[in-house]
């Protein structure tokens, strides 16, 4: 056992917070680390952000149960889970978090080889190399399986030709963890899981413009782009497998944002008003915050509970029942901010909106990607269904 896993919980708990208070620039209180994650301009122009970030890869606590040797901290999930809450209460964020290490670092560190943990992984804790996800296409959303993008053995490469869609972040990337058919015979035993240098010649990344004029995903072409045959990782044609795992890792990382969530009390106070008793002055709005929390809390302790049983064997269609319930909740939690901001929850731009409030108005928006993203809810529930509830398919 490592020393950092061997550090009982309270004396953990005192170094964490220790740390954090030595270490977490308050400027950067509350402000959602998702913020710096989907702006590189906004990250890039705050000193403070860039040094809470090289602090935390520093400490190896933007990927703490990784091995140190890759970037990590070699922590136990129970030190995650104090790191988490210790940085919940100041209003700290995970300045690290990134498609690197939500989803490809984990899948690399089960199905990749050494040499491509140690190529990769230490850029991604960090937090040098940007990376984004290359599996949906045209035809190939919910049915992830009927991709398209061809990958062919050419002796001492690949050669990939196709295209991808809804790429996050593809314009902004050097690299791209993609699903690619090597077998047209197959459908799911046909797909192989490569690592494409978005600097490669013959990839081009073209942003989709959003009604907002903002830009958040990108259609990405492969035209005769040649891979080298050590970029695939696991087997040929075991790319499915290896894409199910990711996925989960995918859906699993949102139980990492959640840790982020605060009180939405505060602010309705300001907002709205406290009544005589120093309640927030509406009974109704006050109900459904009060069953918004409590939704949180009984969420926070299932993920708790589903954690203890994967580690014994259990079902892992949990990830699917617990990642549509988020869903739910944050939507719910979202709507609840803009009902408490009011006129003020609804500003896009502008001197005469706060900080805070722009952010609130475009966390509600996104907060109508959660149900999509990383499959859809209908989807999620048919794998409830199927693999939870013993259903026909
Ligand atoms: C903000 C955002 C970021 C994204 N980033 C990425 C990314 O970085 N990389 C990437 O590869 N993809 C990304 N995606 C794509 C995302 O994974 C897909 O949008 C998602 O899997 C759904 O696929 P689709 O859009 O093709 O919808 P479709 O599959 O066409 O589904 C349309 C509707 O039909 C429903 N439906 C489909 N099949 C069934 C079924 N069998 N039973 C019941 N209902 C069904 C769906 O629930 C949905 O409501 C992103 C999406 C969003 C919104």
């Amino acid at each position: 056992m490592t020393d950092a896993k061997a550090m009982e919980g309270q004396d953990f708990r005192q170094e964490v917070r220790a740390w954090l208070k030595a270490n977490f620039p308050p400027s950067l209180t509350g402000i959602s680390g998702l913020v710096f994650q989907s702006d590189v301009h906004a990250a890039a122009a705050n000193s403070d952000f860039q040094l809470w970030r090289q602090r935390v890869q520093e400490k190896g606590w933007g990927v703490p149960t990784w091995p140190t040797r890759f970037g990590g901290a070699d922590l136990g999930e129970a030190q995650v889970r104090v790191l988490a809450d210790e940085m919940t209460a100041i209003g700290a964020f995970n300045p690290i978090r990134s498609f690197g290490t939500m989803m490809l670092g984990p899948t690399l560190l089960e199905f990749g080889n050494e040499a491509q943990k140690l190529e990769h992984l230490p850029p991604i804790a960090g937090h040098e190399l940007r990376w984004c996800q290359g599996f949906s296409e045209p035809g190939a959303g919910s049915d992830l399986a009927s991709l398209q993008t061809r990958a062919v053995d050419m002796g001492d490469h690949w050669l990939v030709n196709g295209q991808k869609i809804w790429t996050s972040g593809a314009d902004q990337a050097d690299w791209c963890f993609a699903l690619v058919r090597t077998d047209t015979s197959r459908k799911q035993g046909g797909i192989s899981f490569l690592l494409i240098d978005m600097k490669s010649p013959g990839v081009e990344a073209r942003p989709i413009i959003l009604i907002s004029g903002s830009t958040h995903f990108c259609e990405v072409f492969f035209n005769d782009v040649k891979v080298p045959k050590d970029n695939l990782v696991g087997e040929v044609n075991q790319g499915w497998t290896i894409a199910k795992r990711l996925l989960q890792h995918e859906r699993n990382s949102l139980s990492e944002v959640k840790a982020e969530i605060t009180s939405l009390a505060p602010l309705a106070h300001r907002h709205v008003g406290t009544d005589a008793l120093g309640r927030i002055d509406c009974p109704d709005l006050r109900a459904r915050m009060v069953r918004n929390a409590m939704r949180h809390e009984a969420y926070m302790a299932t993920v708790r509970r589903f954690g203890e049983e994967a580690k014994n064997g259990g079902s892992d269609s949990a990830v699917s029942t617990l990642k549509n319930l988020w869903s739910e909740i944050i939507q719910q939690r979202s709507e609840l901010l803009v009902e408490i901001l009011g006129g003020n929850g609804l500003g896009w731009a502008g001197s005469a909106y706060a900080a805070d409030e722009l952010e609130a108005t475009r966390a509600w928006l996104h907060s109508k990607a959660f149900s999509i993203y990383g499959g859809s809810y209908e989807v999620q529930n048919n794998i409830t269904a199927k693999r939870t509830l013993g259903l026909p398919g």
